[in-house]
């Protein structure tokens, strides 16, 4: 029956299909275990600029497998790599889909395998494949969902998955800091770089953080960064390779095409650079790196393995109880404003932590 609907609402002109799937619609969901409200969503039917984006009434509630939990998301956050899904230049191929791999909400229904949650849990989950959390509700397999404490709001909740997962990745797996390294955060004042400022100094490392705006340079501070610098200064490169002192054990790097040459001349002798983000190719001298014996690793949280993804889990979970998971939020905006975030995520003019969507209240 899926297969039908999904050639049946490729055809959007046609209004007697139209009529057809709010029927089929009602059969699916009657048909499923949850409850027989249809949904609004946000569908991109063709890869393109955010005007492919479009808020969609009616659609079908997805149908939820035994190791699923359908989640009623409040809200949803938005990561660059939604951007990149939506262009198309993500090597995924599957459309229409709804965007959005993290979000927050409450749990509506569980599948019958499902041990760890029940109705009413609040709950953040990342990484979904065939449903996003620009809906009302989403399906997600168990072990993409992660208790919400009380203690942080579904915006913050929202902001937990890509970020928090992706600096933990890069710094303790990738990177292998320990307490006492001493970490270059380049780029910090965004999701990911405030996730791993904040991480590096509970994990005990002196850390040095970098944003292109006086707002961002005092947001870097308050979350615990023992120095900034900022970006756009045309001199901050020169002041940090200075002083030999200065030099790092671990560089977490969020645009690579601009820095990776600088990376290589600021690490330590064994260092580590890891290429978080890369936005196209860049000239480095590997010279640079042979005196030193240091390293350049590249991180990609959809590349982890299962005992990763669920090391990381637990990890950000205890970090949640123990209070340095404290997600920043700059913006929410509304459901139908999804598209202006994703605009924003890409041509920021100084990133002050997370944009996240109000799916619902
Ligand atoms: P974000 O919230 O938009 O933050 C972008 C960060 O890059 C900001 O701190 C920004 O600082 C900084 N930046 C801008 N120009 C810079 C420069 N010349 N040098 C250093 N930093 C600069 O994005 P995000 O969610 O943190 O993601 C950061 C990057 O990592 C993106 O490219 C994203 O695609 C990538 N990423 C990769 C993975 C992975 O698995 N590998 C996972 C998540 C994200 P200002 O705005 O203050 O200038």
């Amino acid at each position: 029956m899926t297969g039908n609907i999904c050639k049946i609402i490729r055809n959007k002109n046609n209004i007697k299909d139209k009529l057809k799937v709010l029927v089929l619609n009602k059969i699916m969901i009657s048909g499923s275990r949850m409850s027989s409200r249809a949904m609004r969503a946000v569908y991109v039917r063709k890869f393109g600029a955010v005007d492919q984006m479009k808020v969609e009434e009616n659609v079908a509630v997805p149908k939820l497998e035994d190791k699923q939990i359908l989640i009623k998301i409040y809200m949803s956050g938005v990561n660059p790599v939604d951007t990149y899904i939506r262009e198309g230049d993500f090597g995924w191929s599957s459309k229409p889909y709804v965007p959005g791999i993290d979000g927050s909400g409450v749990v509506e229904a569980v599948g019958s395998e499902v041990t760890q949650f029940k109705v009413g849990d609040r709950v953040f989950c990342s990484q979904t494949v065939r449903y996003g959390t620009l809906a009302e509700f989403t399906a997600m397999d168990e072990d993409h969902v992660f208790p919400l404490a009380d203690s942080l709001d579904f915006a913050q909740g929202a902001a937990i998955g890509i970020p928090y997962f992706t600096a933990y990745k890069a710094l303790l797996l990738k990177g292998r800091a320990k307490k006492g390294d001493r970490v270059l955060v380049h780029g910090a004042s965004g999701s990911v770089g405030l996730a791993a400022v904040q991480l590096a100094k509970a994990y005990g490392m002196t850390v040095v953080g970098t944003a292109g705006t006086a707002e961002g340079l005092e947001l870097v501070s308050s979350q615990g960064a023992d120095a900034v610098y900022n970006h756009r200064d045309s001199s901050y490169m020169d002041k940090l390779k200075k002083n030999p002192e200065t030099k790092f054990d671990v560089i977490l790097e969020m645009l690579s095409n601009v820095n990776l040459g600088h990376d290589l001349e600021l690490m330590k002798p064994k260092g580590r650079t890891i290429i978080i983000g890369c936005r196209g190719p860049v000239t480095i001298n590997p010279r640079d790196m042979m005196g030193p014996e240091t390293e350049v690793i590249g991180c990609a949280l959809f590349s982890s393995t299962p005992e990763e993804w669920n090391l990381i889990g637990e990890r950000v979970a205890e970090g949640i109880s123990s209070g340095w998971v404290k997600p920043v939020i700059n913006k929410i905006y509304d459901l139908h404003k999804a598209g202006e975030a994703h605009h924003d995520v890409i041509h920021s003019t100084g990133a002050k932590g997370k944009l996240v969507v109000r799916v619902q209240e």
